[in-house]
């Protein structure tokens, strides 16, 4: 067990963390609760991404969990053990749970709520058209909550909130129950694609309170979690999740700037960002050029950020900044396939991989499919296929495009194919799509193959960053 555990100290003006004396036993046995509250009933309020996640890792450490989602379909699909969401190693941690009696799924939380303990609400936190922070989903769920819980419930807050919504969630069921139901701000910092390895190995824990008996709940709730805790104040804690995923976007934006740089000089961006990141100080993670950052995270978290500043009259230029580099960043790979191309009107384009990433069939705010709105509006006809993304991908495409049943249908006939979310299945069919197309074109819009295993089957490598031939030096990170 981690045998640490850090606490954030105020030094006056500053705050800094430091080793928590209190904890010294870790974090099983500080703040044990008495004998007889273990395993605790727990309920968990949507059963999406971090939902579903949440209440099936919360069972594999002894919980009894109920999750439940408004949805019946999302939950029929549970139930039957058929996932309605793609995350790897999911389905085998809810199959276990429902096996050993510890994960149910519901369609209404009153009858769980009415025996519960805790109350992690993971719902939807939505962008609002003018960028601040839909909370009608937190709202509800709370409000059910304070209509049915026991008294001594804590509600942890897993969706990502701006900062003073605990705060304002507290008043609002002090107001209801006169401080029988406790909050914890809890925000979650899962990846989607390793979601489960982030739920059971995370790299903290982070908790906002403002009454110890919720931190000592959250403490038992993760009892068997080998990880740092950071306790905070509700605030606080809320803004870590925001400065957090500011700063993943600022990385992006950063070394997309820098590979527009490198095609302007025809330096490798893959090289500069190795030189770059081998820098302790700086770290190799999430220094990867191509369309941008998307996902229903990091675009809305940085939003709702640049919302809190506005509303606390602080600009924040850079996050600003790091939110037009991402705005521009799809048109500029457009106009690059475009010159490639000699015009994008009337070509056949094959766009392979739509979801937002890797490890998901997320297609929410996916730059891929920004990719192809930008290619049909500039006439060219596209073809997309995507591995994983499922039934829910002819309808984001709107009649824009067509969508194919494999890579090697895509590729048919087009002059250009661009690889957009690089699933590995896909690179394992790049060998086969040439003799399908009638042009030569091949944008690597995430760097993700080989640019020399491109060019020796034929075609001309567009990547992101990337020199367009292959130089006479070869790259010192192969000895690395
Ligand atoms: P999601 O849309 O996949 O799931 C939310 C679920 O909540 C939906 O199935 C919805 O039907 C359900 N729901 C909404 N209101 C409800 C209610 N009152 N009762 C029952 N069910 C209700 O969202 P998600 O991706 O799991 O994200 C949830 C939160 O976690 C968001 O605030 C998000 O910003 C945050 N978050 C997401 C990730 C991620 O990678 N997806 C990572 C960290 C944090």
């Amino acid at each position: 067990m981690h045998s640490a555990s850090y606490r954030v100290v105020s030094h006056g003006s500053y705050a800094a963390l430091e080793y928590d004396d209190s904890a010294k036993l870790g974090l099983t046995h500080a703040l044990d609760p008495p004998a007889g509250s273990w395993p605790l009933r727990v309920v968990v309020i949507g059963a999406g991404y971090v939902g579903a996640v949440a209440a099936a890792g919360l069972a594999q450490l002894g919980h009894q969990v109920v999750c439940v989602d408004r949805e019946p379909r999302r939950i029929a699909m549970w139930r039957a053990l058929r996932p309605p969401l793609h995350e790897p190693q999911l389905p085998e941690l809810v199959r276990d749970g429902t096996a050993r009696g510890c994960l149910r799924f519901a369609v209404t939380a009153t009858r769980a709520l009415r025996k519960c303990d805790a109350v992690v609400v993971a719902v939807g936190t939505p962008m609002l058209p003018d960028g601040s922070v839909d909370l009608a989903q937190v709202e509800a769920a709370v409000e059910e909550v304070a209509s049915c819980a026991p008294a001594g419930t804590t509600v942890i807050v897993k969706s990502t909130v701006p900062p003073g919504t605990c705060a304002r969630l507290t008043r609002r069921l002090q107001a209801l129950r006169r401080g029988e139901i406790l909050v914890a701000a809890n925000p979650e910092f899962l990846r989607q694609g390793f979601a489960v390895r982030d739920f059971i190995a995370p790299s903290r824990t982070v908790v906002g309170i403002d009454d110890r008996r919720a931190e000592q709940c959250v403490r038992v709730l993760y009892r068997g979690i080998d990880a740092p805790f950071v306790v905070t104040d509700f605030v606080s804690a809320e803004l870590i999740k925001y400065a957090a995923n500011a700063y993943l976007a600022m990385r992006i934006s950063f070394i997309n700037e820098i590979a527009r740089l490198c095609d302007a000089l025809d330096a490798d961006i893959a090289d500069v960002a190795l030189g770059i990141g081998l820098d302790p100080r700086i770290g190799v993670e999430a220094m990867k050029p191509g369309l941008g950052f998307g996902g229903s995270c990091l675009p809305k978290d940085l939003r709702g950020l640049l919302d809190v500043g506005k509303r606390a009259d602080v600009p924040l230029p850079l996050a600003s900044a790091v939110r037009a580099v991402n705005d521009e960043q799809v048109a500029y790979v457009v106009r690059r396939i475009s010159v490639a191309l000699a015009g994008l009107e009337g070509r056949r384009i094959a766009v392979l991989g739509a979801t937002f990433k890797v490890g998901t069939d997320d297609l929410r705010i996916s730059q891929a499919l920004e990719l192809v709105r930008c290619l049909a509006s500039a006439g060219a006809h596209v073809c997309v296929y995507d591995p994983v993304a499922g039934d829910e991908l002819p309808g984001q495409l709107g009649g824009i495009a067509a969508c194919a049943c494999s890579a090697e249908a895509a590729a048919a006939e087009a002059d250009a194919v661009i690889l957009a979310t690089p699933w590995p299945q896909l690179i394992g069919a790049l060998s086969r799509i040439k003799a399908r197309m009638r042009g030569a074109v091949f944008c690597d819009a995430r760097n993700a193959v080989d640019p020399g295993t491109i060019r020796s089957a034929g075609l001309l490598y567009l990547g992101v960053g990337r020199p367009l031939s292959s130089k006479a030096v070869q790259p010192s990170r192969l000895a690395v």
